[in-house]
């Protein structure tokens, strides 16, 4: 452990299961999720071993319909000392909620969540980091609702998402009310390119992703925040049918390679949870239990 770097970095875990991913909502009708084969479960049980034995806390931001369908597995985040936060109700993106319906969305959420683990949430991530300049209003609703801190923001330019031009690092919106914890990017040939984790640290190699996690720890000084999913470490989950060709390569890319990264990863650095990391950032409103 003494070879690691000293910054402390914010590993995250976005707890959904392989159905509900934005790129197969065309495909996966909600209304058929409880029929379907769930392996979040299993999946989750690797993990929390993995982080138990590298002893390792992480912000793990989970569907409200998870925390309805699988209370024990809430409960054992919370009781492995690891940060409970709220990924949304069903995984709509934000760019498809009016003000209204994200209103409901991370309220509903944030009550089933508190419910079932007896614990109070604080974190917000949208699905597929869809907080864009169309959905400004969405860190106000966080700090109506009680938030503290949002990782939805992705300072890239991206088909679905992305606002490019947002600042990397965390910074304080609605007066202090909310921090906004962007994915980690690195600057290359005057753009942002992601190096927080999801899809590309599965499509580049890793010593690519180590390269570009060191500029932002090492040359910048700042912390990374990384994230994944249960099911990328699961490259034996059922097909879904009739997923198109581009969003079947970028769901199981080098899925067979993603363990064995994260290992290496989880080993390389220090990680902690988001308020292990920004806590002291967080705005007015103190943490309180
Ligand atoms: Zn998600």
């Amino acid at each position: 452990m003494s070879d690691r770097l000293p910054i402390l970095n914010a590993m995250t875990v976005d707890v959904e299961d392989y159905f509900q991913v934005s790129a197969f909502d065309p495909y996966v009708c909600k209304s058929s999720w409880q029929e379907r084969p769930g392996r979040v479960e299993a999946n989750m049980d690797r993990i929390l071993e993995m982080f138990n034995k590298f002893e390792i806390k992480c912000t793990f931001f989970t569907l409200g319909w998870i925390a309805m369908q699988y209370p024990s597995l809430v409960k054992r985040i919370v009781a492995e000392g690891h940060d409970l936060a709220s990924h949304g109700w069903d995984h709509t993106m934000v760019t498809k909620l009016g003000r209204a319906e994200f209103e409901q969305d991370v309220s509903k959420s944030k009550e089933v969540l508190e419910q079932v683990s007896g614990t109070r949430v604080t974190g917000y991530r949208a699905p597929s980091y869809s907080f864009t300049k169309a959905n400004d209003w969405a860190h106000a609703v966080l700090a109506e609702q009680g938030y503290l801190y949002s990782s939805s923001v992705a300072p890239i330019k991206h088909a679905f998402y992305g606002i490019p031009d947002a600042p990397r690092f965390s910074h304080e919106r609605e007066n202090g009310a909310i921090l906004e914890i962007p994915i980690t990017t690195t600057r290359l040939l005057g753009r942002n390119i992601p190096c927080g984790g999801g899809g590309w640290f599965r499509l580049y190699p890793y010593f690519i992703s180590k390269w570009a996690i060191d500029r932002v720890t090492r040359s910048e000084g700042k912390s990374a925040i990384f994230y994944f999913h249960p099911w990328e470490i699961d490259p034996d989950q059922p097909r879904i049918d009739g997923i198109g060709s581009v969003a079947r390569f970028r769901h199981f890319q080098n899925m067979k390679h993603m363990e064995r990264r994260l290992l290496k990863l989880f080993g390389q650095y220090r990680w902690g949870t988001i308020p292990d990391v920004f806590g002291q950032e967080f705005g007015n409103t103190q943490i309180s239990e």
